[in-house]
């Protein structure tokens, strides 16, 4: 694979250059030329003319391009608004076939089926790069079908975009069809002697604690945990809802995980009602955390991708790099990292609207991404492997203090996350038994009896939840003659009786101790008869433990079935009458409540 990158500076440069071209191809085997045409304007006639010229002077070529956010060239940021890469196979088995579709919300499936369809009819193809117009279009269907692709397929690409990031306005074209501000090109690539491998990475780092998108559709992100979506960038970054929005938040966007893959998506802007609209369609009741972008973690990042491509000695790269990238690094920087990749290959592609990436059985579109595609013709004993190397000031493998500064902020993060876990359990918990407490079981009982609150005016139903409440009997006196110490053993043997006989006997219940030496279990899945069952069953086994000073002691239990409709202090009034009976009639027994 031979590339030829130049800059578009006129009609006359360019038939030169394409008569150097043509003589270079003569006098080598090739057996197909690629024309990639990237242009920032939307000057329509400009590109016609170009493809013409192409057409003319080497007709046997082919050539797909788009509009672009800005053009990368020999793995730089190209300062001309339109740049030409042409790359000439040097093996005969090296097939190549360009498809252009029309595309739209409605078509995306066809699109996806014919594209399939002509895979399986052709099983030399080994990968498929696509330009695609999506400004304003929801690409989750389109990606969805495209995942049908086979799975040895790479599949890569971007999309189409313009000078102007407000614009809506982008195009593709190719020598299979017209410029057209609704369609996907596709070039797919294949042959025994050709190779490819493609990856995507980002550097950005997941800052801060998740929060749950409670609220998205499309690319709106109306709320997280419940509140305006905006709020967060307020809260925690301080970014106002201005014209400066985008820019600032560029450096933060959200990162969430979506068919095992790191997806990034940034607000591109904020409505009055707090929804932020983002750079693409972002997934409902997903986990999203804030990221951060850093100069040298992003370059170490690249500089790490580009030496996993050492060993694969590629000959080319075609970068699908996200545009909000080069607003992120400014157009003076933005090519630093793509240069870890030139010094492999020579690296072309284009500032995108969205990257495309197939990995796994998903064909996933990323924004603030950099998607990189390497290929090959020949077998790799015949070159050299070579080095990366990386020749900026500001990535020496060093640190930055932002980057120290988010390890601190996640390590904190993840510091009170596992505390409030510990508290929410403590908070719950009764210390000397590790049943519920007192609050939570009877929250437990108000939201059991809130399920059935709307049933009440159909009848005085009993709804098969019950509720026991039970004393130790004469327990004063174990305290009083064994003390205080083996009064505690009870307790926390009883306790342990309760978890061990539900379990032991799949019996559903939640178990709270209500105060001293009385305790509550609320059994959801029990009627008036199974409950009956279920406190004999807990006097019993009490009655069978065996404590080392007090050994044997008993257990008084009331029962009572709730009613639908009740309030949950009077289903609890109500076992407390039938303990209170149980104890008046003689204790160590159960009784009943209606
Ligand atoms: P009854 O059969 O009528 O229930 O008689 P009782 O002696 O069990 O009832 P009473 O209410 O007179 O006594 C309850 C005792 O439980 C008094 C109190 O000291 C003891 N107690 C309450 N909480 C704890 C505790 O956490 N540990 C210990 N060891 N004793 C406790
Ligand atoms: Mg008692
Ligand atoms: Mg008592």
């Amino acid at each position: 694979m031979k590339q030829f990158q130049f800059d578009y500076e006129g009609e006359d440069k360019l038939v030169s250059m394409l008569k150097r071209i043509r003589q270079w191809c003569n006098a080598s085997v090739v057996s197909n030329v690629l024309f990639q045409i990237y242009t920032e304007s939307l000057d329509k006639s400009k590109i016609e003319r170009i493809c013409d010229v192409i057409d003319r002077e080497i007709p046997d070529a082919l050539y797909m391009g788009c509009s672009t956010n800005g053009n990368i060239l020999m793995g730089d940021k190209s300062k001309s608004p339109i740049s030409i890469i042409c790359t000439a196979y040097e093996y005969p088995s090296t097939q190549i076939k360009l498809l252009q579709f029309p595309l739209d919300e409605n078509k995306a499936q066809r699109v996806a089926s014919e594209l399939c369809l002509f895979v399986k009819e052709n099983p030399w193809v080994k990968s498929i790069m696509t330009y695609t117009t999506m400004r304003g279009m929801s690409m989750t269907d389109y990606c969805d079908y495209l995942g049908m692709l086979p799975k040895k397929i790479v599949f890569c690409g971007g999309g189409a975009f313009s000078e102007n990031m407000n614009e809506n306005a982008a195009f593709v074209f190719s020598s299979e069809g017209e410029i057209s501000d609704h369609a996907a090109v596709f070039l797919l690539t294949g042959g025994e002697d050709y190779y490819v491998r493609a990856l995507h990475v980002t550097g950005w780092k997941p800052l801060g604690r998740y929060h749950q998108v409670t609220k998205a559709k499309g690319p709106y992100l109306y709320e997280l945990d419940g509140r305006p979506a905006y709020e967060m960038y307020y809260k925690y970054l301080n970014i106002k809802n201005d014209d400066n929005f985008f820019v600032n938040t560029l450096e933060f966007p959200f990162l969430y995980e979506l068919n095992g893959m790191d997806i990034l998506r940034a607000p591109i802007d904020s409505d009055d009602d707090g929804a932020l609209i983002m750079t693409a369609d972002i997934a409902e009741d997903v986990q999203a955390r804030i990221a951060y972008g850093d100069p040298s973690t992003i370059l170490e990042s690249v500089y790490n991708a580009a030496v996993s491509f050492e060993d694969f000695i590629p000959d080319t790269f075609n970068v699908f790099s996200c545009a909000a990238r080069r607003t992120f690094w400014g157009d003076d920087e933005v090519g630093n990292e793509t240069d870890p990749f030139q010094s492999l290959a020579p690296t072309s592609g284009f500032y995108t609207s969205g990257e495309f990436l197939r990995s796994g059985d998903y064909v996933n579109q990323h924004n603030v991404t950099l998607v990189i595609e390497a290929q090959r013709e020949g077998d790799l004993r015949e070159k050299a492997v070579p080095t990366v190397e990386m020749d900026n000031e500001e990535f020496s493998g060093k640190v930055s203090m932002i980057n120290r500064l988010a390890t601190f902020i996640q390590a904190a993060t993840e510091e009170l996350e596992e505390t409030n876990r510990k508290l929410e359990i403590v908070a719950k918990q009764d210390g000397l038994t590790k049943l519920f407490n007192r609050g939570e079981i009877q929250h437990c009982i108000t939201l059991e009896a809130e399920k059935y609150l709307n049933t009440s005016n159909c009848s005085k139903a009993r709804v098969g939840s019950s509720l026991i409440m039970m004393d130790i009997d004469d327990f004063k006196k174990v305290n009083d003659t064994y003390g205080h110490r083996e009064g505690d053993l009870v307790l926390k043997g009883l306790a342990q009786m309760l978890r061990d006989t539900m379990a032991e006997n799949n019996i559903f219940g939640k178990a709270g101790r209500w105060g001293g030496e009385e305790f509550m279990v609320l059994l959801p899945d029990s009627n008036e008869a199974k409950a009956i069952e279920v406190a004999e069953l807990f006097r019993k086994n009490f009655n069978n433990l065996e404590f080392e000073k007090c050994a044997h002691q008993t257990l008084s239990l009331g029962v009572t079935e709730m009613v639908a409709g009740e309030n949950s202090d009077i289903p609890c009034m109500r076992a407390d009458d039938a303990l209170y009976e149980a104890k008046r009639t003689g204790k160590n027994k159960v009784v009943v409540s209606r």
